[in-house]
Parts: C-alpha cells; structure tokens; sequence
C-alpha cells in the first residue's frame, strides 16, 4: 500500500515534470477533455460539442478555452469546473477556463463523432451547412430512427432551448432535433 502510493506520487511528478517540459501534447489534453459531458446529453462531450475552442500551454498552466453554446448558458459554470477537475485529476494542477466569445458557437462545429452520438441517443443530429433559416430543414427533420424525411415538426420549442420536437410518420413515434444554430 506505502509503495503503491509512493509510486504514485513519483507518477504525479513525473507527470508536473513533463508539463513543464511541455510534453504533453494539445491532443492529450483533449482527450482527457473528452471526459466532460454535455449536462442534458450524457454522450456528447464537450470537445465533440465544439465548445473547447483551444487549448494552450502557457508557462506552466493549461489555458482552456471554452465558446457556449447559447450566451447565458447556466450550465456554463459546471462544465468550467469539470473542465478544470478532469485536468486536475490527470494530474495538470494550473488550469485557467477562459470563457471566449470571439467567435460564436454553431452547431457546424458538433464533430462527426458527436452527430453519431446523438443520432445514437436518439436526438435527430443537426442539419449541417448554413440551410437552417430555411424551414423545411426544421419542417422535415431526419429521423434518428429510420433516417426517412417523412416527419413533421411539432414544436420548435423542446425541453431545453436547443431541441425542437418532430414526429416521425413511419415510425410514428416523436423524436428531438438538436436544433441547427
Ligand atoms: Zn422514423
């Protein structure tokens, strides 16, 4: 038990050291970001969401750099936190969260992954490119299900701000939209 935790605080040194050096890549970093979860979709993180928009080595801290989604964002706070406790926990002591706003967030930048994801938790992904001030793109929805067009939007207005509600007319069943922005 002495030995193991000895081992690991050599581990943690290690790992101070190898920041220091600058060692640990951008990519590593955004791995272990990949550990933070969107609040209303468990399995999309942050990093396929679009919303880490940069990572930086500073001196000896980790400068993350977040966009919301949606100006406002209460659950901004939390994921900020997260972000700051995953690293910590990988052992990355400096974090600073900077909340950027400079270039604002759209659903075109929810990775392939991240549509995959959602498509598999049953929220219809959203429709890429810039179509989505035309209404049929919100009026005929893909259905997560059967990826028929045959559906109808029912209310643009889901549970959260981001989703919109359709009904699939050959599944005929209703499913979410994570609403193009
Ligand atoms: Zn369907």
């Amino acid at each position: 038990m002495i030995q193991r935790q000895s081992g690991s605080e050599l581990y943690s040194g290690i790992r101070v050291l190898l920041l220091t050096m600058q060692i640990i890549s951008k990519e590593k970093i955004y791995s272990w970001l990949e550990e933070v979860k969107d609040p209303e979709i468990p399995v999309l993180s942050l990093v396929d969401l679009g919303v880490i928009t940069g990572v930086s080595l500073e001196n000896e801290s980790i400068r993350i750099e977040m966009t919301p989604t949606f100006v406002g964002c209460p659950a901004m706070d939390m994921m900020k936190q997260e972000v700051i406790e995953v690293l910590n926990k990988h052992g990355i002591e400096n974090v600073s969260v900077n909340i950027s706003f400079k270039e604002p967030w759209s659903s075109d930048k929810i990775s392939a992954k991240g549509r995959q994801a959602l498509k598999q938790f049953g929220l219809a992904p959203p429709p890429s490119g810039n179509l989505f001030t035309d209404i049929d793109i919100l009026e005929h929805a893909q259905c997560p299900r059967c990826n028929g067009s045959n559906t109808d939007l029912k209310n643009p207005f889901g549970p959260t701000l981001c989703r919109s509600i359709h009904y699939c007319n050959d599944c005929k069943e209703a499913f979410e939209q994570f609403k193009p922005v």
